[in-house]
């Protein structure tokens, strides 16, 4: 599932297409996880693609006129393509911009149809979607003053508060795990007992465990654009996620696997208090 690095790093992929005019639109398929806009075409035809942003895992391309929210959902790809791309199976919408006499196409391809484009002639932030959600990650709202007060009532695992999107955006499964394993707290430890301390160190290892994602994202650039884009985001670098049984990198302990709201945690019994 793209998660907030790989989103970001889509956001940086699409800046070529800034100033572009759009010229066509082609919607192969209207059933995303909301139904596309039946004018889009007409709504974005010739206006000027003026920014893009992103807030969580919200892609938000401002154009003359309004915004297209765009989600990835759980299997959902944009990509930058020529005309002489083939369409691939589940291809199902085309940005077409011309770009300085330059024809540059926005594709989204997305096999489960979770994703989203979403069409709003008003602030997107204030959108139903996105107005209720937490703090960037790698914001300076984000702190040690500010998650210390959202745990102090959390009766749940520290693992589901910091996965909570209204608490802090775009900390996924694997960077739950990870973050947890580098400030050296059990995942299934209660919220409100956490010590001020260890949660200054569990903000300070969200946001490098993040930062380290984009950077990683960032240097798989042109694999994530290629047909077969299957990056290697992250992957090989993880210290607990999916290695359980395996050794801990910091002692010769196994990464124990615990479930915890139906997902899989991983940790280390030594290194983790
Ligand atoms: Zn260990």
């Amino acid at each position: 599932m793209p998660e907030l690095p790989e989103v970001e790093v889509t956001r940086l992929g699409l800046a070529p297409l800034i100033h572009g005019k759009v010229y066509d639109v082609q919607v192969r398929n209207y059933s995303l996880r909301w139904p596309v806009n039946p004018n889009l075409k007409k709504i974005l035809h010739s206006q000027e693609l003026i920014s893009l942003n992103r807030r969580g895992k919200y892609l938000l391309a401002g154009f003359s006129n309004g915004f297209l929210i765009m989600h990835l959902g759980m299997s959902g790809r944009i990509s930058v393509v020529s005309e002489k791309k083939i369409l691939m199976k589940h291809d199902h919408i085309d940005i077409c911009f011309n770009i300085g006499g330059s024809k540059k196409i926005l594709r989204f391809n997305d096999t489960r149809r979770f994703g989203a484009m979403i069409w709003t002639d008003k602030n997107p932030l204030g959108h139903k979607l996105i107005s209720a959600l937490g703090p960037e990650p790698l914001s300076d709202e984000f702190n040690v003053n500010y998650l210390f007060e959202k745990v102090k009532r959390k009766k749940q695992p520290i693992k589901s508060t910091i996965m909570d999107s209204h608490i802090v955006v775009g900390v996924g499964n694997i960077y739950a795990s990870e973050s947890l394993f580098l400030a050296a707290i059990r995942p299934q430890r209660q919220s409100q007992k956490i010590k001020k301390k260890e949660i200054k160190v569990l903000v300070d290892s969200i946001k490098a465990v993040i930062q380290k994602a984009i950077e990683r994202g960032g240097s798989t650039l042109n694999d994530f654009y290629s047909v077969n884009g299957q990056s290697g985001y992250f992957q090989n670098e993880h210290n607990v996620y999916a290695r359980e049984n395996e050794c801990c990198v910091n002692c010769d302990e196994k990464i124990y696997l615990i479930k915890i709201g139906q997902r899989s945690s991983f940790y280390c019994k030594r290194c983790q208090v």
